[in-house]
């Protein structure tokens, strides 16, 4: 699956949703940003344990009104003082597939 997240992340490279940026944060005051891209294409980040969620698509019919999301969440040393800062990335891997399925690359538009 993780292969399957750095290889979507590659091929849509100029994709804008993977300009957005996460903040990086420790609690020492060091700070600094990565693109989405950086974080998924990196292969780096692991997955965390599936989390339920209550569903945004409740209905009558649905019986189960919990989810499962898996969130990616990232490693990084901290630069300043050394301690490992976690990063968790902002969407579930549920929900991060279909976005990088979303918008096939046309190459055609940056040659
Ligand atoms: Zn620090």
């Amino acid at each position: 699956m993780k292969d399957t997240i750095v290889s979507l992340s590659q091929k849509n490279r100029y994709n804008k949703f993977l300009k957005n940026k996460i903040e990086i944060s420790c609690k020492c005051g060091y700070s600094d940003n990565i693109t989405y891209f950086e974080f998924l294409a990196g292969g780096e980040f692991n997955f965390g344990q599936p989390v339920p969620i209550l569903s945004p698509f409740i209905s009558e019919s649905v019986y189960d009104e919990t989810i499962n999301v898996t969130p990616l969440q990232l490693t990084r040393k901290c630069p300043e003082c050394g301690k490992e800062i976690i990063v968790v990335f902002p969407l579930s891997l549920e929900n991060l597939i279909p976005m990088l399925q979303s918008q096939p690359p046309d190459p055609q538009m940056y040659g």
